[in-house]
Order: C-alpha cells, then structure tokens, then sequence
C-alpha cells in the first residue's frame, strides 16, 4: 500500500483550489460536503462557482497564484494543468498536501471515490491502477448501502450513554450493537416504522442484560476453499467471541471470522499431543458457561466424522443451547473439484462414505458387501490403512481393475488427483508421498470421457498415473 487512507478533519480548516473552471467545480462541490473554509484561486469563474461564492459558500480570490495564498491551508488542490508545477512546489514547500488533477507525479495524495451516507463514508481507491474497477465497486456498495443507513447511525449516536449506562461494556453490549445495526431494529428503522423501532430496541435491551448462558454452534467449514462456506457459517464466523477450530482450518477461512473474536486451535497436530475429545468438550463447556457465542469451526460437515454428535451431547447434558450449520463435506467437495459424478446412471445406485481408521486401527466393514460389482464408496482418513483396505477387498474379491480416485488437499491450490485401480492404490499413495488430507474413492469414474483420463491401470498391484500434480 503506498497511499495510506485517513479521514480527515476539515470542520472550519482552510482549503484551496487553484482553477475556476470544470475541474475545479468538481472538488469544491466534494469539498461542500465538508464544513472547509473553501478559497478558489482564479482570475475568473465558472457561474456554478460564481453562484457559491455569492451565497457565501465559498471565497473568491480573484487573482493569478501567488504562493503566500496557501499559507495556513489544510489541503490543496490544483485544477489549472499550468499551474500545477508552482502549486506543487509552493504546497512542498509549505508541508501542505497538494493534489494536482491528474497529474500523479506532482500530487502528495488523491482523492478517493466515495459512497457518502454521512456520518458513515466508504472511500475507495485503486491507487490509480483500475479507475474502472473502482468506479464498479462504487456503484456495488452504494446499492448495498440503504439512503437512511447515515441517520440510523446518528440516532446510534444519540442512544451510546444512554446504552453504556444500562448495558455493561464487553459481549453484551457488543451483542446489542449487533443486533440494532444487522437485525430488526435496524429494519424498523429504515421502514420509517418508529413505533416497532422503540419496541424492539426496548426489548433488545432487556434481553442483552438478562443472565445468559452463551450456545455453541457447532460449523461445518467444508472442504478447504473458503468460498465453499455457507452464508450462514459465514454469518456465525462475524458473530462468534470465541472460535473453537480444527487446526486444518486454513487461514483463508479464518479471515472471514471476526477480528477479535479468541481463536483456539485444537485437534490434529502432526508431532504433538492432540486434544482429547473430552478436553474439547470440556473448552466449549467453559467458554459456553462464561456467556459467550462460541463457534466450533470443523473441516467439511460437523456430523461426518466430525464427532459432532459427540459435542452437542455434551453440550445438551450441560444445559447450553446448540445449533449446527451444515458445511460441505470432504467426499462432495473433492468430487466436484475433481469432477466426478457420485452417482451415474449405469454405474452406481448408491455411494457409501466410510472411514478407512477407527481408534484401535483399520475400520471393519462389511467388505464382501463392498467388494461386489456396482458399489460405490469414498473412504476418508483412509490414508495409511489403505494397503490393508485394498488386500481386505481382494480378498473379497473385488475386481482388482476397480476404478479408483485419491484426491489430496481437495479444493485447496495445492490439490492433487491421482487415478489408479484398487489393486495399485496402495503403490499410488506410497509413489506419490501422499501426505495431505485425502479421501479416496473407489467404483467411481470421472464425468469426462477424455481417454487421457479413463485409461487405468488394469495390471494388478502395478501402475498410477499422476492427473494434476500439485501447483
Ligand atoms: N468432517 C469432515 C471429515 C473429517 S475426517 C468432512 O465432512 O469432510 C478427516 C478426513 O476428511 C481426512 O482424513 C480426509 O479423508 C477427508 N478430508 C477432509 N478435507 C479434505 C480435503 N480438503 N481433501 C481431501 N480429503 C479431505
């Protein structure tokens, strides 16, 4: 960033422009939104700005520039092209920040493009690189910011003593503020409905400064590309005082959380101890109990091998309010990224998700039901005992030419799909320093019939290919 945005105060300061032309129009009808002392420079008017001064809204000064004239100003603007050399020099000279209309080079800052609902201002600047783009957002956020959001924030402004003398600093008061900007009472507000207005915003009162126990919500995250979250997880993430996250959790998705809502990291960590459930039952009981919206962040969905059910029990038997928010899980996500179709038509009725460990090792299944022709299956956490999954359903007799799919860091940039059959899975994963989260999926074949990507491996025990190596 080389341009450094601030707001500045220009209640009874002195700004000058030098120009009286078109130019110099546009900055002074920007600057009349401001209570600036405003001196145009120039020996003539245009009659827009003749009109201002003689309504006293601005000064006049009708002569050539002369440097002294800047002496004392906040701001300066050139608006005359064969001007702006000397209004640089003598605003450089002075400390004063000058702008010289679209000359860069002689200018100390620009002005950015602005969706005024005063007190509440978004400026926005591309530092000259995407006028257009910039101009773009303009007219995004000024649709997305209603007239009267300005008076909503003065009438905020009227209530903060009388709220900080009845609801106690910290959550609760934050939690008010939430709910009279983003809820119905700012609706009722905006509607012109001023008798809801003071009904809800009584009761939002009340409510914030009854006793609370906080509630857990318990959210899927999904599978790693944070613009696969939900709304609704999205939403959470910006409420939450405490965030309770799965250390896989990557930093994409934690940047949309609230600034300073407490992280706290737990599960998986490679080479140190990790958390037992019970220990994360246990930190969501506590900060539950202290009154606080804690959001328990898991990867995909929280009720796919997510121990979600484990954690709203707990949670239930201690009396704490628990909702939860789908997320989109592994087995889905990876197959969209990867495009392949869980089921098709002539290929598969049905598709199983299983998981490939369980605390004392392999997972039991039924392999003989899984190893029959037709079936479908993902298998997740199926990483490293899957040299045992594959010999449990040779020895079941599945065909060994089965199709199979390993996708690693599914929807992350550093995806990789790799294709094999059952009977070279195990090699696969060994050749290719499988290391990632992965989900493997067996009796599935990709949407696209390129030839590049149907040809497996039909020898058995032998053989991969390697589709898309990571970025
Ligand atoms: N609740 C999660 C699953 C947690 S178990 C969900 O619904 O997706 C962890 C397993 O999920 C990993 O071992 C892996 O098999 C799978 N997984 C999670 N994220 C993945 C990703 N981005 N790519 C591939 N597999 C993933």
């Amino acid at each position: 960033m080389r341009y450094f945005p601030l707001f500045l105060d220009l209640d009874n300061r002195k700004v000058v422009i030098v120009g009286g032309g078109e130019e110099a129009l546009r900055k002074v009808r920007l600057l009349l939104k401001t209570k600036a002392r405003i001196n145009v420079v120039a020996p003539a008017l245009h009659e827009e700005l003749a009109a201002y001064r003689n309504d006293g809204r601005i000064v006049w000064l009708a002569k050539s520039f002369a440097a002294p004239l800047l002496d004392d100003a906040a701001l300066v603007y050139s608006a005359d092209d064969d001007l702006h050399h000397d209004v640089a020099v003598a605003a450089g000279d002075r400390g004063i920040p000058v702008n010289a209309v679209d000359d860069a080079a002689l200018s100390t800052f620009i002005t950015p493009s602005i969706v005024d609902r005063d007190p509440v201002v978004v400026a926005i600047g591309t530092e000259g690189t995407s006028p257009v783009l910039g101009m773009g957002l303009r007219s995004r956020i000024e649709a997305l910011l209603p007239q009267a959001l300005g008076s909503l924030a003065e009438a905020a402004s009227h209530l903060r003593q009388s709220v900080a003398e009845r609801v106690p600093q910290g959550n609760r008061r934050r939690s008010f503020w939430q709910r009279y900007f983003f809820g119905s009472i700012r609706d009722s507000f905006l509607a012109g409905d001023a008798r809801s207005y003071t009904r809800e915003l009584e009761a939002a009162l009340i409510d914030v400064t009854s006793p609370s126990v906080g509630r857990v919500s318990l959210v899927g995250a999904g599978p790693g590309d944070p613009e696969l979250l939900t709304l609704k997880a999205q939403r959470k993430l910006q409420e939450a005082d405490v965030i309770v996250h799965d250390r896989l959790i990557g930093p994409g998705i934690l940047e949309l959380a609230r600034r300073d809502a407490i992280r706290i990291p737990v599960g998986k960590t490679p080479f140190a101890a990790s958390p037992k459930q019970s220990e994360i039952n246990a930190i969501l009981i506590r900060e539950a109990k202290a009154g606080r919206h804690v959001v328990r962040l898991k990867g995909g969905d929280p009720y796919v091998f997510g121990r979600g059910g484990e954690e709203q029990a707990a949670l239930a038997d201690q009396g704490i309010p628990v909702d939860v928010v789908p997320g989109i899980t592994a087995a889905l996500g990876c197959a969209a990224s990867v495009g392949l179709p869980l089921t098709q038509r002539g290929q598969n009725r049905s598709i199983t998700l299983l998981t490939g460990a369980s605390e004392d090792g392999l997972a039991q299944h039924d392999w003989a039901a899984l190893a029959k022709p037709g079936q479908a299956f993902a298998i997740y956490m199926g990483v490293n005992a899957a040299g045992d999954i594959s010999a449990e359903l040779l020895d079941a007799g599945i065909d060994h030419r089965t199709p199979v799919t390993v996708v690693e860091n599914g929807t992350l940039a550093n995806e990789r799909v790799m294709m094999c059959s059952i009977g070279s899975l195990w090699e696969t994963l060994a050749l290719n320093g499988v290391e990632g989260p992965a989900i493997i999926y067996v009796g599935l074949k990709p949407a696209t019939t390129s030839a590049d990507i149907l040809t497996f491996p039909a020898r058995e025990a032998t053989g991969h290919q390697v589709l898309r190596a990571a970025s």
